[in-house]
């Protein structure tokens, strides 16, 4: 059966005129999904008796149970959902003082193979479809009874590498009578696969692009991020440029720092005149070290000091907060070793 939260809204009205409804019952069900978080077809009361059947018969509303959840000493909250497939995914909860933001995954494994993620080593099952994006969002919410207000595709995955999915979930989430998150407070977060930043330049959302730099040289870029031999790091700053020409919007770059690999003044010199001229902002992620995993933490000290250097040379740059680390919920730490325990 169809899951129809994979549907966003116009596409939902096409599927209810070939089953002989009105689009506006469309969104009368789409209303009830996303505003009124209902999960039953049963309870849509301003629907007749015989729509409500005829839905239970064409769709399923895939709703997510929750395998485990684990509570940081932040807050910062981790659930480990059943995808009904037999599969699991990790999503994660920050608190944060402006208000709730979840990091949600876009596959369950992950092809890109960066060395010093925790995904990698993990076999690539499949992609998630877009209601299964949409979905633990909904049962994030549903489970702790907020309302979400930021978005990040930063969970197990490449965002990019499940194009049409992610796009679509976006729509859904986005959309006034639904979810109703602004394009600005959603970030997708990639490897730089290049072909697909210049297809989401041309989208015409707003969201939030986040690229995963961490290496100014295309020796110590390949040597983390396997990715980096098939779009190097010259293409992909031309296509972050192009981006900003054609979108008009700021792009974040992420930078994860490992001591004596790719933390010292020299990096945050070239990385200053990579990035000069560009509408940019650098988020600095202290490296988390993954089981077996070569790469360690830079010390503080020269955290900020990289910091610093960026912000006296005209590149706008922040440490990002570790949050929910002794859950292993933060950046580039979620992993299946959970799926081992159930
Ligand atoms: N595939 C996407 C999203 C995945 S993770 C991407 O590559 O961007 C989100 C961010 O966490 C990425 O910037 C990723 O490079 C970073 N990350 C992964 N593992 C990490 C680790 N061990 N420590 C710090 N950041 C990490």
């Amino acid at each position: 059966m169809k899951n129809i939260k994979d549907y966003n809204l116009n596409e939902l009205k096409e599927e209810f005129i070939k089953l002989g409804e009105k689009p506006f019952r469309a969104e009368q069900v789409f209303k009830w999904i996303y505003e009124q978080k209902e999960i039953n077809f049963d309870n849509m009361t301003n629907l007749s008796l015989e729509l409500r059947e005829k839905l239970k018969n064409n769709f399923t509303m895939c709703i997510f149970k929750i395998i485990k959840k684990q509570e940081a000493s932040d807050g910062t909250k981790k659930y480990l959902f059943d995808t009904l497939d037999g599969n699991a995914i990790e999503t994660v909860l920050m608190k944060y003082h402006h208000g709730y933001s979840i990091c949600v995954s876009s596959q369950i494994g992950c092809k890109m193979g960066c060395k010093f993620c925790a995904s990698t080593g993990i076999k690539f099952i499949r992609s998630l479809t877009s209601g299964e994006i949409v979905e633990q969002l909904l049962a994030v919410e549903r489970e702790e009874n907020i309302k979400i207000s930021n978005i990040v595709f930063m969970g197990i995955g490449e965002p990019l590498d499940n194009y049409d999915n992610v796009v679509n979930a976006i729509k859904i989430i986005n959309n006034p009578k639904g979810l109703n998150i602004g394009a600005r407070h959603i970030s997708i977060s990639t490897s730089g696969i290049v072909p697909k930043i210049y297809d989401l330049a041309n989208e015409n959302i707003q969201c939030t692009l986040s690229i995963s730099l961490h290496a100014t040289t295309d020796e110590k870029r390949s040597s983390m991020m396997p990715i980096n031999d098939v779009y190097n790091i010259e293409q992909l700053l031309q296509a972050c440029k192009d981006y900003i020409k054609i979108t008009n919007k700021r792009i974040s770059f992420e930078y994860a720092l490992a001591k004596d690999n790719n933390d010292n003044i020299e990096d945050a010199k070239k990385l200053v005149s990579l990035l000069k001229g560009m509408i940019c902002h650098v988020n600095l992620i202290p490296i988390n070290k993954i089981e077996n995993g070569k790469y360690i933490k830079s010390d503080n000290e020269n955290i900020i000091k990289f910091r610093d250097y960026l912000n006296e040379h005209g590149i706008v740059a922040t440490i990002r907060r570790e949050l929910g680390s002794d859950i292993d919920a933060a950046c580039g730490q979620l992993r299946r070793k959970n799926l081992n325990n159930y």
